[in-house]
């Protein structure tokens, strides 16, 4: 062929600058555009053997090598696929790439940073640019009448094509680095790169330095045809044996490799082991923590997905779950964490995801909106929700288990997601003061016992005689028919804090009642979105307030006169302690050892909580969350008789301060101020003793 010169048909003058620049921050993507062209180029010359247009020759092993040259300032990276004929050049590469090119930047200069195009496919060949002064192509097409092919174009629009040498069927594609990227074809760097795109392409890419000078030493049988030998090496005969040591040979370091033709995802579930699974994790997350389990997506209709979802082992602090979700196409690596594909809560999740059918040269806001991408996701998210509700049923021991970890990312799931969330309904756990996993069926049932056997106590007279069972008043009367027309929520207690906790855990366990286990952030807005998907339950910490199971069952008129105690003590009280904002309840409790106790409205503590949270966040909210505390009295307790009986003597102060400081350390610790008058008052009242 006559040396041909040509202009490539590219309007603008030259659009080479404005791609280097558009693309600076991930021009390391040109790896990856020419590593998968060369893999594809395989593919394609093996479809032709399949097909019988073509003979592979004999031990034909699919390759690609990158081949670096730091001195001449080259990467080569060469295939033995397909390989172009000089009219293929013309229409492929002049034509049809560059117009490619020329379209995508077209397209997308001007959305460029708002916009990112998902995986920068579409740019392929010309991507090369971006990091060369110039480019050439050495190929030689696979047709048996083809000649061989050079083509070098500089960074311009004008390219040279002219005969080329090479004399194996394949394609070389060397790139001429310009200065500012000569990182490029450094070992380190090239390794890095080409592991972070090309780890799981379909054929196998080998690494080496063209100006290399390590050698190595093998066996003469270990020799392969690739290794360019140095020199052989006679190894001396040991003592003692009679046989000729074999002929070795040391020859330059081997190129090395780089992928795994075949990653895990790609086989069928059932011919994979779990150590199979536990290794994939290491090498792809580099997490050294053992997984705890993992669900394999195999799909080929309605659509082609695979991947392999990991459930890591996590911390109790929600901010320290980081996932990542890997997308490839086809083996090839696109991004990590592409919202657009993957269901938000599943990337607190690790994994790889290879979806061949994904449209990919798209925008991301394209994306979003695609239906078929939507599809993707929900499928991905039904199977999640599929795999866990299986397990629940199938493997409950081990699911308790792993409960604790996977219990935050299930919840934000279900937040987030109401599909997800109606089919995680009854497999979500809750864990109660034994430590045992009940399902929400089971959950909702809590109590129950306990509360009918309250209800069906009999009530007591003053003088502690048993009375018929009597409606104790007329508001709770018309509670408790409601409550049978399941219309006043039951409530569902649960605990933060198992140490702070511990008096009203203790209380709790005495009367045969249970509670659940609620200590993760997620909790708090999980247990909301339950309240207001059950119209039936309501959540309460184990502290907010108390309920009947606690309270012996009195007569009507014990109750009436009750009633009118209690306002003359929590008068007596407020005065002693200062504080009109108390709430003072007189109650007469089972346990007659206890005095005193302190709940904390559920709603305040919740608002408390809320304004905490945008108090961190710089704004000011007061003194806040100090309302909602009712003191509870225990009316069948001496020490509350005592001050029921007596003016404001000295020992009604004392006592009203005591049981206020006792109440409240059983809720929380004392701090500052409180706690030094708590420790003076409580070495006064020794002292009473020996008086
Ligand atoms: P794309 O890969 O998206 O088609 P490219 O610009 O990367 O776009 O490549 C354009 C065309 O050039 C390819 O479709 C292919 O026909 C040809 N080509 C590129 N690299 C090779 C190669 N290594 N071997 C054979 N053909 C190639």
């Amino acid at each position: 062929m006559a040396s041909k010169k040509g202009n490539l048909s590219i309007n603008s003058e030259n659009m080479f600058p404005i791609i280097k620049k558009w693309l600076y921050s991930d021009h390391d993507i040109f790896y990856r555009e020419v590593i998968s062209n060369a893999c594809d180029a395989i593919t394609k010359i093996r479809k032709m053997d399949m097909m019988g247009e073509y003979t592979l020759p004999d031990g034909f092993k699919p390759r690609v090598d990158v081949v670096l040259n730091d001195k001449e300032k080259t990467i080569k990276i060469t295939d033995n696929g397909i390989g172009m004929t000089a009219e293929e050049v013309e229409e492929y590469i002049n034509q049809v790439a560059f117009s490619g090119a020329t379209d995508f930047l077209n397209k997308y200069k001007d959305k460029a940073n708002a916009d990112q195009i998902i995986g920068h496919f579409g740019l392929g060949f010309y991507s090369t640019f971006m990091v060369s002064d110039s480019v050439d192509i050495d190929t030689l097409s696979y047709k048996s009448d083809a000649a061989s092919v050079h083509w070098t174009c500089d960074g311009g629009s004008d390219f040279e094509m002219s005969d080329g040498s090479k004399t194996t069927v394949g394609t070389t594609i060397t790139l001429h680095l310009s200065e500012d990227c000569l990182e490029f074809c450094n070992e380190y760097k090239a390794r890095e790169v080409i592991e972070k795109y090309c780890s799981f392409m379909p054929y196998e890419i080998y690494l080496s330095k063209e100006n290399e000078e390590g050698t190595e030493t093998i066996k003469a049988s270990e020799k392969l045809d690739s290794d360019t030998v140095i020199e052989e090496v006679h190894p001396e005969k040991k003592e003692g044996e009679d046989k000729e040591p074999e002929l070795e040979y040391k020859i330059k370091r081997r190129p090395q490799l780089l992928n795994d033709t075949h990653p895990l995802w790609a086989k069928t579930p059932k011919d994979c082991t779990d150590e199979e699974y536990k290794e994939f994790y290491r090498k792809v997350f580099r997490d050294y923590k053992e997984p705890l389990f993992w669900i394999h997506l195999n799909m080929d209709y309605p659509f082609n997905l695979k991947g392999i979802l990991y459930f890591p082992k996590i911390n109790m602090e929600f901010e320290s779950i980081e996932g990542t979700i890997k997308l490839y196409n086809n083996q090839v690596f696109i991004a990590d964490n592409i919202k657009e594909v993957i269901p938000e809560y599943l990337m607190l999740l690790k994994g790889v995801i290879d979806c061949p059918d994904l449209p990919l040269n798209v925008s991301r806001s394209a994306l979003q909106n695609d239906g078929f991408v939507k599809k993707i996701s929900e499928y991905i998210s039904k199977k999640v929700a599929e795999k866990l509700a299986g397990l629940c049923k199938t493997d409950k021991e081990n699911y308790d288990k792993y409960w604790d970890d996977i219990s935050p990312f299930i919840k934000y799931g279900c937040l987030r997601d109401d599909k997800f969330c109606e089919k995680m309904t009854d497999f979500i756990l809750f864990k109660n003061l034994d430590g045992k996993y009940l399902t929400t069926p089971e959950a909702l049932q809590i109590n129950k016992e306990a509360e009918d056997a309250a209800a069906k106590e009999d009530a007591v007279d003053e003088n502690g005689n048993k009375v018929e069972a009597e409606v104790v008043d007329d508001k709770k009367d018309a509670a408790d028919n409601k409550k049978d027309e399941d219309k006043e929520p039951r409530t569902i207690y649960y605990v933060t804090d198992e140490q702070q906790q511990s008096q009203y855990i203790k209380m709790f366990k005495a009367q045969k009642m249970d509670a659940f286990i609620m200590n993760h952030n997620i909790d708090v807005p999980f247990m909301q979105q339950l309240e207001s998907k059950n119209e039936g339950i309501r959540f309460a910490r184990i502290d907010a307030d108390l309920t009947d199971t606690f309270k012996s069952k009195t007569s009507k008129k014990v109750a009436a006169e009750l009633e009118e105690k209690e306002k003359e003590l929590s008068e007596k009280i407020k005065k002693a302690l200062k504080n009109d904002k108390l709430t003072v309840k007189l109650e007469k409790l089972k346990d007659k050892k206890m005095s005193s106790m302190l709940t904390v409205s559920e709603e305040s503590r919740r608002m408390a909580e809320m304004m905490k949270m945008y108090a961190m966040n710089g704004m000011n909210m007061g003194d806040f969350g100090a309302e909602g505390q009712t003191l509870i009295l225990n009316a069948n307790h001496p020490l509350v008789e005592y001050i029921m009986e007596h003016g404001d003597d000295d020992n009604t102060k004392l006592i009203c301060e005591q049981l206020y400081d006792l109440a409240r350390i059983q809720n929380a610790p004392l701090e500052g101020e409180a706690m030094t008058k708590f420790v003076a008052r409580s070495n006064e009242i020794m002292m009473n003793i020996l008086k």
